[in-house]
């Protein structure tokens, strides 16, 4: 048996869990991408549930804190906030501590928008904001069966973080 002994840091995962009502007339902003639809995410921010739920996940895996504690709701500076912003909050914390990101999965449960034909959109903008390839970010969805929740919309997001090996 025997071991890259290059690496020194162990990969580390981290799980992010975050939770928005939908409310009508305003924009729908999941992982960074408006959807068409009638209503949206109620929030302090953008109400992006996606991208709190990836940055927790980025936070937890490196034991950082989580998101309100950078960016804590009574704060009005982030009224309405880009919740890009929070991503690359955490991307710095992670690289401070010598890790990249191997590997994001992330579920939505919602009753509506259908997911579907917006999942390779939301990928794709995920993964440039991460700076990753799009194949290293999984998008699912389901829909809320039997859980009461069709008001909502619920993100559960795995992340798996490796070592920074310079070249
Ligand atoms: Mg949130």
């Amino acid at each position: 048996m025997s071991f890259n002994t290059q690496v020194t840091r162990v990969p580390r995962i981290g799980t992010g869990w975050d939770s928005h009502e939908f409310k009508p007339g305003i924009p729908l902003r999941i992982g960074g991408v408006l959807l068409p639809h009638d209503s949206g995410l109620a929030g302090h921010s953008d109400g992006d549930v996606l991208l709190h739920a990836l940055t927790d996940a980025l936070l937890g895996a490196v034991a950082a804190g989580d998101i309100g504690s950078y960016f804590p709701p009574s704060d009005p500076k982030w009224k309405g906030a880009d919740s890009a912003v929070f991503v690359g909050e955490a991307l710095q914390q992670i690289a401070a501590k010598g890790y990249t990101v191997g590997n994001v999965d992330c579920t939505l449960v919602l009753a509506a928008p259908k997911i579907g034909p917006h999942a390779k959109a939301i990928q794709e903008n995920v993964a440039k904001l991460l700076g990753v390839k799009a194949e290293q970010i999984g998008i699912k969805a389901k829909t809320p069966e039997g859980t009461g929740t069709d008001n909502a919309a619920i993100a559960q997001v795995v992340v798996l973080l490796v070592e920074i090996v310079w070249p």
